[in-house]
């Protein structure tokens, strides 16, 4: 037969949409979700249907498959928006996939501060309304070694309300080689306008010398400012102050010297074969602000931590912008929680997934990767092979870095699905399944598999392959 006769054989024996909303199965489904919703669920299965008859996927359509696309597309309608998904991308600070993920050793604790009424703002002991800043504040300052420290929302939240509160309507010096923008909408040049200050360019791309900043004082000068290039580097011939010396020199201009770190590193993970970074009680004891993000590098929720002097943090405290940028006590109580690990830098490490994923062993992430491989061994439409690789931190820190690891290769065997469509697959089921897309192969990275992740991966693969 013709080509074109077929599709218009499979065309014909589409069922029509009022045979199905006879069907048993689908009265069931309305008596559940409405005839609107299944109505519409019915069109777009249909639709899809077509799509597949008219690309030559399809060879048949039978009435019992139609009505299981039915069940499960309804289904997947009724799942939350946002939901868990296997992250096998190997990049550990996913923006996309929630960058973080908590300790499982915090969640006791998580559970009874969201699940209970807390002293977040009462003082027990004095019986009186407290702040519920108070709860992070010593261990803030005994691990950064600031005088005082306050949380926000985020890290772009810190910065502005650091600006806001010591430069309103001053100049901000700020090195040409720093100009940062991190993740589409925070451009450090547009966060200094929008805190009401000026923003005073110095230096050059690669070079910018301590004469460059001293030149550009002057006594419209609100404060240094120094970002830290966490997303890209400047390589080559290149220059600028030690962070030390600009401090100095703020100082001796009378004003301070504010340090965004962006990433809040903790840890040195030199040992552990990464490129040095700047770590918090570093930038602590050379400026006297410093801003740095509760998930980035540090594995704790999205949230934003300004430290430093006690005078400017308290001037901070009184800006009214705080109200609106203010933690919420889940915020507040998770990071309090992560914190808590890095009294013991071992057990940190230990403890906190961001620093368990980067810090791995390769010959754990090899033997995980032959673990999945034997899983998927005996599904048949696939080919699995592992493969060493590189995984990346991710969430714009160490850029142009890449970590040794070992990738699971699947290949689907002609005949069945092809690799574009297995990724579409994996990603688009209850349990979503990200990973990578190279060389016609779908890759898994295992560095960011979590306990339970390859049973998953398994058992969605058997569901697409054994059927
Ligand atoms: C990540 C980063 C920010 C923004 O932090 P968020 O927590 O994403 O708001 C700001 N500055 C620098 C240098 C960063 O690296």
């Amino acid at each position: 037969m013709e080509n074109k006769e077929v599709q218009r054989k499979l065309f014909r024996e589409i069922p029509a949409v009022n045979d199905l909303m006879q069907e048993k199965a689908i009265q069931q489904l309305i008596a559940q979700n409405g005839e609107h919703e299944i109505k519409k669920v019915i069109h777009q299965v249909l639709d899809e249907i077509r799509q597949q008859i008219l690309s030559g996927k399809l060879t048949a359509v039978n009435l019992s498959n139609v009505i299981e696309m039915i069940n499960t597309q309804s289904h997947l309608d009724n799942l939350p928006s946002l939901r868990p998904v296997i992250n096998g991308t190997g990049v550990i600070l996913h923006t996309n996939l929630g960058r973080s993920l908590l300790s499982p050793a915090i969640e006791e604790y998580l559970n009874q501060i969201m699940f209970s009424y807390s002293n977040l703002e009462y003082n027990l002991a004095a019986k009186k309304r407290g702040l519920r800043y108070h709860h992070i504040e010593k261990l803030l300052c005994e691990l950064t070694g600031a005088e005082d420290a306050l949380v926000v929302n985020n890290n772009a939240a810190a910065v502005m309300l650091t600006l806001d509160t010591l430069v309103p309507h001053k100049e901000v010096i700020v090195s040409r080689g720093e100009l940062v923008e991190i993740g589409g909408s925070f451009r450090v040049p547009e966060i200094i306008t929008k805190g009401g200050g000026t923003l005073r360019e110095v230096g050059t791309t690669n070079k910018t010398h301590l004469q460059d900043y001293q030149a550009a004082l002057t006594d419209q000068t609100g404060a240094i400012l120094k970002v830290h290039t966490s997303n890209y580097r400047i390589i080559g011939f290149t220059e600028k102050p030690d962070p030390a010396e600009l401090q100095e020199l703020a100082h001796q201009a009378g004003i301070p010297m504010i340090n965004d770190l962006g990433s809040g590193l903790l840890i040195d993970l030199s040992k552990y074969g990464l490129p040095r970074e700047p770590l918090i009680q570093e930038a602590v004891a050379t400026s006297d602000i410093v801003t740095f993000s509760g998930d980035k590098l540090l594995g704790g929720p999205q949230a934003g931590v300004i430290a430093g002097k006690r005078e400017l943090i308290e001037q901070i405290k009184q800006n009214q912008l705080l109200r609106a940028l203010r933690v919420d006590k889940m915020t507040l109580a998770a990071l309090a929680a992560t914190l808590q690990f890095y009294r013991d830098p071992a057990e940190a490490l230990k403890k906190i997934p961001t620093l368990q994923m980067i810090t791995i062993d390769s010959e754990r992430l090899k033997q995980r990767a032959e673990d999945l491989a034997s899983s998927l061994s005996a599904i048949n439409g696939i080919q699995v092979a592992t493969v060493s690789g590189t995984s990346q931190v991710g969430g714009g820190s160490y850029p142009g870095y890449f970590l040794p690891t070992t990738l699971v290769c699947i290949s689907p065997r002609s005949g069945y699905y092809s690799s574009t469509e297995l990724e579409r697959l994996l990603r688009t089921g209850e349990f979503p399944i990200i990973t990578r897309l190279e060389q016609d192969k779908v890759i898994i990275d295992v560095r960011t598999l979590q306990n339970g992740d390859i049973q998953q991966i398994t058992a969605r693969l058997r569901e697409l392959f054994d059927k």
